[in-house]
């Protein structure tokens, strides 16, 4: 079976983790803020907050910006749960605008429409490890006063016009396993203000500022010492990582037929967390059933867009009409993409899908 995931844990990992446990601070403690350090310097930020995980790093980002009730996040629906649903975490409302057809990411020329008095920030989604067009929703940003949340939890080390994903705004990061880099479960969260940095250590760890005084709500959001020893060893190899999910990616780019291969603006950086085909002609589920019978993984991220999933409709009243992410959650399709493929794996899949598609 060729797995659509597949975190790589070694030796290196293995290691940290007993040097944690040998040394008996196992919580919070020197290996976070190593990894910390080291996550700033990869994103070329001034400043990293480890939290427990990717869904709580943008909680926290959000309420380190001060978002709450009120308050609406323009964002995509073409994406994880967890993106929306942070912003109801606060109170807030999230409002989705449509999608890109050619990169699966928040249309630009569609956000200043959705804009109202109470759009407090845009929460572009990095989506399959591709940045979004942030050089224009920077300027749409600036010009209206808006907060920059970026849910970056697809796009560790990915590139948008020489800046790294997480460095445009508020940056939030997953290191679930299936990330392109993993901590066990873990997120971080990046920026270059030392207001945010402060806010973000504050609320992760109960509103407190002095051991037992505290001056606002807060969580206990944190990362341990023994998920920060993972993550730390797998992020001295994350460029290598990413330049082996490249190198597959530029050979299915080159070999599959019959399916829509992924788009990458010129100066971007694409990461390839997934790799993601449209598939023509109301075929894709089919494909999918004859890769399973290849014994080839495959996954549909995401079937069902944020304004379908029946609590958004039946709770929150959302009936929005968004046809570019409808379309795409109905033919999309991401193949395997990972590091441990071998050459055999990456040219069994070209021929499953050609032949399926009948181009073999
Ligand atoms: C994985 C992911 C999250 C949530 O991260 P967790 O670590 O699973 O909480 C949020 N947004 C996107 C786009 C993701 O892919």
């Amino acid at each position: 079976m060729i797995n659509i995931a597949k975190p790589i844990i070694g030796d290196e990992e293995k290691q940290a983790v007993m040097e944690v446990l040998d040394s008996g601070i196992i919580a919070q403690g020197p290996r976070v803020k190593a990894f910390e350090e080291a996550f700033a310097q990869m994103c070329a930020t001034r400043y990293a907050i480890a939290t427990s995980s990717g869904t709580t790093a943008l909680h926290v980002a959000l309420l380190a910006n001060k978002i709450g009730p009120g308050d609406e996040i323009i964002t995509s629906a073409f994406t994880f749960i967890a993106s929306a649903n942070s912003a109801l975490y606060v109170g807030a409302r999230p409002v989705f605008v449509d999608i890109d057809p050619k990169t699966y990411n928040l249309d630009p020329s569609k956000i200043e429409a959705a804009i109202t008095p109470r759009t407090k920030a845009i929460m572009p989604v990095h989506l399959f490890g591709l940045c979004c067009d942030m050089d224009a929703i920077t300027a749409i940003a600036k010009k209206h006063n808006l907060i920059i949340i970026e849910d970056a939890c697809q796009s560790h080390g990915a590139v948008c016009n020489g800046r790294k994903a997480g460095s445009f705004g508020t940056g939030a990061f997953s290191l679930y396993p299936t990330k392109n880099i993993t901590s066990g479960e873990g997120g971080m969260i990046t920026t270059n203000s030392d207001e945010i940095d402060e806010s973000c250590r504050v609320i992760r760890q109960h509103g407190m500022r002095r051991r037992y005084y505290h001056d606002e709500l807060g969580f206990n959001f944190r990362m341990t010492d023994i998920h920060a020893a993972i993550g730390l060893a797998q992020l001295g190899k994350l460029q290598t990582y990413n330049k082996k999910r490249q190198q597959n990616a530029t050979f299915l780019n080159a070999h599959l037929k019959g399916v829509t291969v992924p788009y990458t603006p010129p100066g971007f950086e694409h990461v390839y967390h997934q790799y993601t085909v449209r598939v023509p002609d109301g075929r894709r589920d089919a494909l999918r059933e004859y890769l399973k019978e290849q014994e080839i993984g495959s996954e549909v991220y995401y079937p069902v867009p944020i304004h379908k999933q029946s609590f958004y409709v039946r709770q929150l009243g959302y009936h929005d009409y968004l046809p570019e992410t409808e379309k795409a959650a109905a033919e999309v399709l991401s193949l395997p993409v990972h590091p441990s493929l071998t050459q055999s794996d990456l040219e069994k899949i070209v021929q499953a899908v050609n032949t399926f598609m009948g181009k073999g």
